[in-house]
Parts: C-alpha cells; sequence; structure tokens
C-alpha cells in the first residue's frame, strides 16, 4: 500500500523537509507561520491550500508551543476538507446508452492506459465497453489501443493514422448503440503545442455527439500525469478551455510523483477526481480516498 501511494509519499517527505527546523521554536508567531506556508507551496500543494492552512494555524493553541504532530494533524484535516468533496468515481448512468467517455491529455500523460484501467473497471462492473481510437495523430497510439483492446477482449473502431477522429466516434455511437454497448470510451489527440487544432479537433467531435445524443459526451476526463507537477496545472486550465473538462484521473502515483499537485489542483478548480493511477497494469486504477491520500501528504 505505502509503495502504491508513493507519489503521495513524495510530497509528505518533501514537506517533512521542509517543515523541519520549525519545530525548535516555541510559538507560531507570523514569521514562523510565514516559513509554514512557504513549506507548503514548496510541497505543490498550491498557494489557496497554504493559505487556508496557514489560517487554521494561526487560530490554533498548541498547549506545549509548536508540535509537529499537531501541524501536522492540522495539514491532514485541512487537506481531506479540500479533498473529500471531489473524491467522485466515474458511474456509468446514460440512458439513453452508450455513456460517451473522452479522454483528453498531452501525449504520455497516461492516457492509453488509464482508457484500459477504466474499461477494465467498467467490464468488471458487468457493463459492455467499446473503445474509439480517436487519437489519429498517432499510429502507435492507435495500435497501443487495439493491443489493450485485444487483452481487455472489447471491440474497437479504429482507423488509419491521420483519419478524422470525428467520423470514428461517429461510426463509435452508430455500432454501440446497434449491439447495446453501454460504455464508449474515446481516445483523442493531445497536440497541446497546437492549441488551435485541438480546440478543432475536440470541437468537431463534441458537435458530431451532440449531433447524435444532445447529452453526449457524458464526460470529458482530463488525465494528468502527477510527476509533472505544476505542469499539471496548466494543463488542467487549457484543455479547460478547449474541452470543458468534467474530471480528472492523476497517474504515475506510484512513482517518483509529485502527488500534492492533486491538492492545488482540488483547490482550485474543484474537479471531480474519479481515480488515481498506480502502476502501468489494467488493475493498477484505484478509487481516489481523500483521507488516505490526505493522511499519506501530511505524513
Ligand atoms: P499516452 O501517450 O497519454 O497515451 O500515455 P500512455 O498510456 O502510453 O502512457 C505513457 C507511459 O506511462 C507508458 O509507459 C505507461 O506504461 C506509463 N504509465 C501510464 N500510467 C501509469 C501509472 O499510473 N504509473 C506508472 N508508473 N506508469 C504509468
Amino acid at each position: 500500500q505505502n509503495r502504491l501511494l508513493g507519489g503521495f509519499r513524495r510530497t509528505s517527505d518533501r514537506l517533512s523537509e521542509n517543515l523541519t527546523g520549525l519545530f525548535t521554536k516555541a510559538t507560531l508567531d507570523s514569521e514562523t507561520l510565514d516559513e509554514i506556508e512557504e513549506a507548503l507551496i514548496a510541497s505543490d500543494l498550491g498557494p489557496g491550500t497554504a493559505a487556508r492552512i496557514r489560517e487554521r494555524l494561526a487560530g490554533e493553541r498548541f498547549e506545549r508551543g509548536l508540535d509537529e504532530a499537531g501541524v501536522r494533524q492540522v495539514v491532514a484535516d485541512e487537506i481531506a476538507r479540500i479533498l473529500a468533496p471531489v473524491a467522485e468515481p466515474l458511474e456509468i448512468d446514460a440512458f439513453p446508452r452508450p455513456q460517451v467517455i473522452l479522454v483528453i491529455g498531452v501525449n504520455g500523460s497516461g492516457k492509453t492506459t488509464t482508457i484500459a484501467k477504466l474499461a477494465r473497471r467498467f467490464i468488471e462492473q458487468d457493463y459492455g465497453v467499446m473503445l474509439v481510437a480517436g487519437d489519429t495523430f498517432r499510429a502507435a497510439a492507435i495500435g497501443q489501443l487495439k493491443v489493450w483492446a485485444e487483452r481487455l477482449g472489447v471491440p474497437i473502431i479504429s482507423g488509419k493514422e491521420g483519419g478524422d477522429a470525428a467520423s470514428l466516434v461517429f461510426e463509435g455511437v452508430k455500432q454501440g448503440v446497434a449491439t447495446g454497448i453501454d460504455v464508449l470510451i474515446v481516445d483523442t489527440a493531445g497536440r497541446l503545442q497546437n492549441k488551435a487544432g485541438l480546440m478543432d479537433e475536440l470541437g468537431k467531435i463534441r458537435r458530431v455527439l451532440g449531433r447524435l445524443n444532445p447529452e453526449a459526451p457524458h464526460d470529458v476526463v482530463l488525465v494528468l500525469d502527477a510527476t509533472t507537477g505544476q505542469n499539471a496545472m496548466s494543463q488542467i486550465e487549457v484543455f479547460k478551455e478547449v474541452a470543458g473538462v468534467t474530471g480528472l484521473v492523476m497517474t504515475k502515483l506510484d512513482g517518483t510523483a509529485r502527488g500534492g499537485i492533486l491538492v492545488a489542483a482540488a483547490e482550485k478548480y474543484g474537479l471531480p477526481i474519479h481515480a488515481i493511477g498506480v502502476g502501468e497494469g489494467m488493475d493498477d486504477l484505484r478509487p481516489f480516498d481523500p483521507h488516505e491520500a490526505a493522511a499519506a501528504i501530511a505524513g
């Protein structure tokens, strides 16, 4: 379990380093509060979170002066308070079916792997799943998704590299309806360096879907690589603008990730966190547990 949450431990280690040395002080004077606030920001928790924790600590009475366990408890409480409202698994509840889930994110974030992991979870819940290889800019992405589809034993709609993603999506929904599929998971291109192109591409997919079912896409899930730290924040900003993100999956929390960024994202954007990725296999997706994450980060 600890290994799996390595990404959070890294943040908590960093927090410890930053907090160490502060505990020789007897009181929480404003200088100490400044230092704690800075330590929290340096741990990727974000300025909003740091300010909230500072405010809580300023109002706190520590019996024997500043006490490390007490500070950590306040940090854990405040983090849990921020994370609890955003912990929200992705539910399949669309009628009529299929529920259409667009998966977006920059290349390398773990989009393809996350699609396989989500598909695996839905299959376990007895839903019929179909994939659409909508990242038509990368032949490798198409090939990789096909391999996952085969391993998972689910149908996949794919075309040639450079093909039209929107028509694949159209085909996917048509076939999904015809064969009684519950969930259609759509991979998309993630070329952040071409924002206008990305917006066109995603906009076209949305228009095609909207004509088939005004509710679709039901979910627009942004996949974020936790190891990118602050970069993840700017990715949320851009994808919110070009694609209307409805929820997040954060990947690579098993590695040397900086999971604190999850807290910053939750505090700033309040977007649902559907799940976290903790490995490269299709079973390495975990529900997001805000209390576990808060405890792991606060140390
Ligand atoms: P895409 O380009 O966004 O589709 O990214 P991929 O799904 O191909 O993933 C990029 C790399 O990250 C691959 O080597 C994956 O195995 C790896 N990866 C994806 N998710 C995770 C995760 O949660 N943990 C770890 N350790 N690796 C991951």
